[in-house]
C-alpha cells in the first residue's frame, strides 16, 4: 500500500510586521520620485520617518479605496496611481487585514492592471508602425479600462460577436466605423445586427458567408479573409478561417454578382508568432489578391494585416512588415493599413497574485519508483493556490502558455532571502480536477508555506476573458492603477479626456 507522506505544518500566519530597513529594501527598485499616490507618499514618509517596526493598520498604507481617482467612469472600479508592485503588495496586506476580520473572500487571487503599461505597447507601436491603425482584438481581453484607454488613443476595435460590438458601443464616443467585424463565420442575426448598430466593415472566407451578408447587410464593406502561413504560431488559425487563393476570384465574382462591396483583403499569420518572416509572405499574397481584385473590378483600399504581434518580437516583426509593405504596396494614396493587434497590447499589462492555500508532499507509491529514476527530477512539495486553468490560467491549456511563478510574500515579508534554499516543486489550481495544475515543475523557496502569496507576471492575454467559475471559484477581479513614472500622467489625461467627451 502506498502512504501519503505529511509535510510537518508550522503555518505561520502573515503579521507584515517587518523591520524598516527590510521594508526599505523591498522598495528600492520602485520609482518614488514619481509617485503621487497620497498612500504611497505615506509609505514613504513611514519609511523615512520611523525607526519602529512598520505594522499594518487599517488606515495604513493598504488600503485598496484610498489613493485613488475620484472616478472618470462612475460604473467602473477605482483607478489607482503608482507601480502595479505596490498593489500587488497593499492587495496582500489588504487581505491579511480582511482574513483577520473573519472575512470569507480574503485571500482571493487578483490580478494588478498597469495601464500605463498598455500605454507604453501603444508609443511603441506608434513609433514603429506609424502608417497602421492598430483595431484592438477585443476578444484578447475585453477590460473596460483597456478599451478606453484605447479608445481614447484613436484606436479601433476588432470585433467576433454581437456581444463585443454592444461592449465597445456601449462605451460611448466611439464610431461604429472604429469596428471591424472580424469572424468570417458568422450567424445571421449577428450580421442584421451589426447593419442595426452601423457596423459595415465584416470579413469574409466562403462563398456561404456572401449570400448571407447579401440577404442582411446589402451595404456592407466586405474584407476577403486568406489563408496565410501560421505554421510559425503558437494558435494556428488557419485551420479553421482564411481563403486560400486559388478560392478568391471566385469569391469575388461571386460578390460582383450579388452586388456586395469588397473593400480590401485580411490574414492572420496566427496568435502568438514567434517567426515575423511570415508576415512578409503573407503582405506578397495579399498584393496579389488587390490584383485579382482589380480584375474583378473591385478597387481594394483596406489592407488589413491582423494580429499575432509577440511583445519580444514586436521591432523585428514591424520592420519585416514595413518593408514588405514598401515593397508591394509603394503607392499607398488610396490604402488605409490596419492591424488587429490583441496578445501584444495587453499581455505585459497584468499580474496575478494567488495564494497558497494548501500544500502537500507528491504521492509516491515505493512499490512503483523506478530505481533509476533520481528523486530530484521530482517536485518534492505540492503546493494549490486559488486560481488555476479553469480560472486565469485557461491560457495554458487553450493559448499554449507557460506559467513562471515567483514569491510575492513569504512567511509575511515580500523579501525572500538570497540565502534561502529553492526546491523542485508544482503548482496547482484550487478545483477537484486533476487537470488543473499551473506548473508541473517549477523552482522555488523550500520555506513557502500555506498563507504565502505567488506572483505571475505577463497575464494579460487571453486569461480574464476565458475564465469560468468550474467548481464554485469566482473569477478573479482587478486592481486597476494608472502606473508610476510619467506615463502614469499621460495614461490619465488621456482616460480624463475620453471620459469628458464620452460623458456629453
Ligand atoms: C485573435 C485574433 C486577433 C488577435 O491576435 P493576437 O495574436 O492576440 O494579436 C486578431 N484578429 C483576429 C481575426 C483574431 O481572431
Amino acid at each position: 500500500m502506498s502512504q501519503v507522506e505529511i509535510l510537518h505544518t508550522s503555518l505561520n500566519s502573515i503579521d507584515h510586521d517587518v523591520s524598516r530597513s527590510e521594508h526599505l529594501s523591498r522598495f528600492h527598485n520602485l520609482d518614488l520620485e514619481n509617485v503621487t499616490n497620497p498612500n504611497t507618499n505615506a509609505l514613504v514618509h513611514d519609511l523615512l520617518s520611523t525607526n519602529s517596526p512598520l505594522r499594518l493598520t487599517s488606515d495604513g498604507f493598504g488600503g485598496t479605496e484610498a489613493g485613488s481617482e475620484p472616478s472618470f467612469f462612475p460604473s467602473l472600479p477605482p483607478l489607482h496611481f503608482g507601480h502595479p508592485e505596490i498593489h500587488l503588495r497593499n492587495g496582500i496586506m489588504n487581505a491579511s487585514r480582511l482574513a483577520n476580520d473573519a472575512e470569507p473572500d480574503a485571500e482571493k487571487a487578483f490580478f494588478v492592471a498597469d495601464l500605463s503599461q498598455v500605454y507604453r505597447q501603444h508609443l511603441r507601436w506608434v513609433a514603429c508602425l506609424p502608417e497602421i491603425t492598430p483595431f484592438y482584438a477585443v476578444k484578447c481581453n475585453p477590460d473596460p479600462y483597456v478599451l478606453r484607454l484605447l479608445a481614447s488613443l484613436g484606436a479601433g476595435f476588432d470585433c467576433a460577436s454581437n456581444g463585443e460590438i454592444s461592449q465597445v458601443l456601449s462605451i460611448g464616443g466611439i464610431d461604429p466605423s472604429r469596428i471591424i467585424f472580424a469572424n468570417p463565420c458568422k450567424a445571421n442575426s449577428f450580421i442584421r445586427n451589426a447593419c442595426k448598430m452601423g457596423v459595415d466593415a465584416m470579413t469574409f472566407d466562403n462563398m456561404d458567408e456572401l449570400h448571407k451578408v447579401a440577404r442582411t447587410h446589402p451595404r456592407a464593406k466586405l474584407v476577403v479573409r486568406i489563408l496565410t502561413d501560421d505554421t510559425k504560431s503558437l494558435c494556428q488559425l488557419g485551420l479553421k478561417y482564411g481563403a486560400p487563393l486559388v478560392t478568391v476570384p471566385g469569391l469575388l465574382a461571386k460578390a460582383k454578382e450579388l452586388h456586395l462591396d469588397v473593400i480590401g483583403v485580411s490574414f492572420h499569420v496566427g496568435s502568438g508568432c514567434y517567426d515575423p518572416s511570415v508576415y512578409s509572405d503573407a503582405i506578397a499574397r495579399a498584393r496579389s489578391v488587390f490584383d485579382m481584385a482589380k480584375e474583378a473590378g473591385f478597387s481594394f483600399t483596406l489592407l488589413d494585416v491582423g494580429g499575432g504581434f509577440e511583445d519580444a518580437l514586436f521591432e523585428q516583426a514591424a520592420s519585416v512588415l514595413t518593408d514588405a509593405i514598401h515593397q508591394h504596396f509603394p503607392d499607398r494614396t488610396n490604402i488605409k493599413v490596419i492591424a488587429e493587434p490583441g496578445r501584444f497590447y495587453v499581455s505585459k499589462a497584468f499580474s496575478l497574485a494567488a495564494n497558497i492555500i494548501a500544500r502537500r508532499a507528491p504521492f509516491s507509491d515505493s512499490t512503483t519508483i523506478n530505481e533509476n529514476a533520481t528523486l530530484s527530477d521530482h517536485p518534492s512539495v505540492m503546493y494549490y493556490i486559488n486560481d488555476g486553468v479553469y480560472g486565469a490560467f485557461n491560457c495554458i491549456l487553450f493559448d499554449h502558455q507557460v506559467a513562471h511563478p515567483y514569491v510575492l510574500s513569504m512567511n509575511g515579508s515580500f523579501h525572500v532571502p538570497s540565502s534561502e534554499p529553492v526546491c523542485l516543486s508544482s503548482v496547482w489550481g484550487p478545483t477537484c480536477d486533476s487537470i488543473d495544475c499551473v506548473s508541473p515543475k517549477t523552482n522555488l523557496p523550500a520555506g513557502l508555506r500555506v498563507g504565502d502569496w505567488l506572483g505571475f507576471d505577463n497575464m494579460g492575454a487571453y486569461t480574464v476573458c476565458a475564465a469560468s467559475q468550474f467548481n464554485g471559484f469566482e473569477v478573479s477581479k482587478v486592481v486597476y492603477t494608472l502606473g508610476g513614472g510619467v506615463t502614469a500622467a499621460e495614461v490619465r489625461n488621456n482616460l480624463l479626456a475620453f471620459a469628458a467627451e464620452t460623458r456629453q
